[in-house]
């Protein structure tokens, strides 16, 4: 349904009580031809594709708890495509261009903002990775320009330039990147994806995947009983180890949590994201004032949406080295998610059977890939071929040693 202006006014002095749910409630039928596992956004975003893009419309996303309860509502809502790996590269720049239309898309305000993300260098050695990193971006057609500390100390006069350790030498800016508010993806997907037809079933946990006298899945055991279908597509994220293993396959991935941090409201302070170079912090200014930042995962597996404090002291001591004046800053809350981190930092997209289809491994960069992830395992899953920017996320790779080696991208070289 489309709101004017005047209608949510109107509906606002009636007390709100015209809106409608966003999305259908509704029972899970006995069968579909395609069953995802995991309403965070890559599911739904993989759901909305495949009706919108592909008509395959007999479609159920299956979510244990409520839709944005997992990764998609609980990252740092950073965007971006500075990737230096050709396997990588031409990926993220598509999830950029359906970021740029994603709005007017699902007809949903998602709040995306390229605001532009800065990446801070501290030693020559580090500036000349970015250099490299910057000349491999712009020949995949992505922005990319270093700077000098001059031109850095211009944008943010308020870091710690002169910091004994790590003096900030330059940046590496990529203008196209920023941040998007990451429980309106999920819900624009999810709404998106039921206007076309697709059942989103929340309160729905797999709890077993089964296989006929072939061999060959049927089916997915739930807390709401079986669900027969003819194709299974796995979307757990932080739990792509255990959904994948109720299939028999053992991935080359360990869940980490990852722990986020907001502070009060302030006035406007920064407007791009900034992550430092040399210690394990990243941070951006919300449109609601606070300070959104995060640093490295906590040093051990786990499946607690929940971390320690060691990380906190770490996280706010990194922070504090880079800028200074957030000692001054309360924070307002903090929170955990749990990160599928491959053993190359890359993701995997494949079809691992004829009907079996897995989508995991997204370490803590899987937010900004939500549209190309959606709409490349839908592609995989309706076509059974690879999207062309997608053919390297393999899981045999770790097997044939073919690596996707770009694990630095995330929160070793900061750049979330
Ligand atoms: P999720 O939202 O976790 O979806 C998976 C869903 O599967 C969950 O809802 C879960 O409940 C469901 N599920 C699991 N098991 C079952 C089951 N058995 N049956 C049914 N459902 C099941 N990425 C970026 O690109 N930029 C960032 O700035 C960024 N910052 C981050 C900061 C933090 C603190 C965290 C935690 C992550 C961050 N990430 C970031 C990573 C990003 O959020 C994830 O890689 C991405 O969201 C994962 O994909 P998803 O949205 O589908 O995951």
């Amino acid at each position: 349904m489309r709101y004017s202006a005047l209608s949510v006014f109107l509906n606002g002095l009636r007390g709100n009580k015209a809106w409608g749910p966003a999305w259908r409630a509704p029972e899970p039928k006995p069968a579909y031809d395609v069953v995802i596992v995991g309403g965070g956004g890559h599911g739904l975003a993989t759901a909305y594709y495949l009706a919108k893009e592909f008509g395959v419309r007999n479609v159920a996303v299956l979510e244990k708890s409520y839709i944005g309860s997992g990764n998609v509502g609980r990252n740092t809502t950073i965007i971006r495509a500075n990737y230096l790996l050709p396997g990588n590269n031409p990926f993220y720049q598509l999830s950029m261009t359906l970021w740029g239309g994603l709005e007017q898309d699902f007809n949903f305000n998602a709040m995306v903002s390229q605001r532009g993300i800065v990446n801070l260098y501290h030693s020559d050695a580090q500036r000349d990775a970015y250099a490299r990193r910057g000349n491999a971006m712009r020949l995949h057609g992505v922005d990319a320009k270093l700077l000098d500390r001059t031109a850095v100390r211009e944008m943010l006069p308020f870091l710690n330039f002169d910091d004994a350790r790590f003096p900030i030498m330059g940046g590496l800016v990529h203008r196209a990147g920023g941040t998007v508010r990451h429980d309106a993806v999920a819900w624009g997907y999810a709404r998106g994806a039921d206007s076309h037809g697709v059942d989103i079933i929340q309160g729905c946990e797999v709890t077993g995947i089964r296989r006929g006298a072939s061999g060959a899945v049927e089916g997915v055991e739930t807390t709401r009983g079986f669900i027969a279908c003819g194709k299974l597509a796995l979307a757990a994220a932080g739990n792509s180890g255990r959904v994948a293993e109720m299939a028999g396959l053992r991935l080359p991935i360990e869940s980490h949590v990852l722990q986020a941090f907001v502070s009060e409201g302030l006035k406007p302070y920064v407007d791009t994201v900034v992550t430092f170079g040399a210690g394990h912090f990243y941070f951006s200014q919300s449109d609601k004032g606070g300070l959104v930042f995060g640093g490295d995962i906590d040093g051990y597996n786990s499946y607690a949406q929940r971390g320690n404090l060691a990380l906190v002291e770490h996280v706010a001591e990194a922070g504090v080295a880079l800028v200074p004046g957030l000692s001054r800053v309360r924070i307002l809350r903090s929170w955990g998610g749990i990160m599928d981190m491959s053993m190359d930092g890359s993701p995997i997209i494949d079809r691992v059977e004829d009907n079996l289809f897995l989508n995991a491994g997204w370490c803590y960069g899987g937010f900004k890939a939500t549209p190309a992830s959606g709409f490349c395992f839908a592609h995989l899953i309706a076509r059974g071929v690879p999207q062309e920017t997608a053919t390297a996320f393999r899981l045999d790779r770790f097997a044939r040693g073919y690596v996707l080696d770009e694990k630095g991208v995330g929160a070793q070289a900061n750049l979330h």
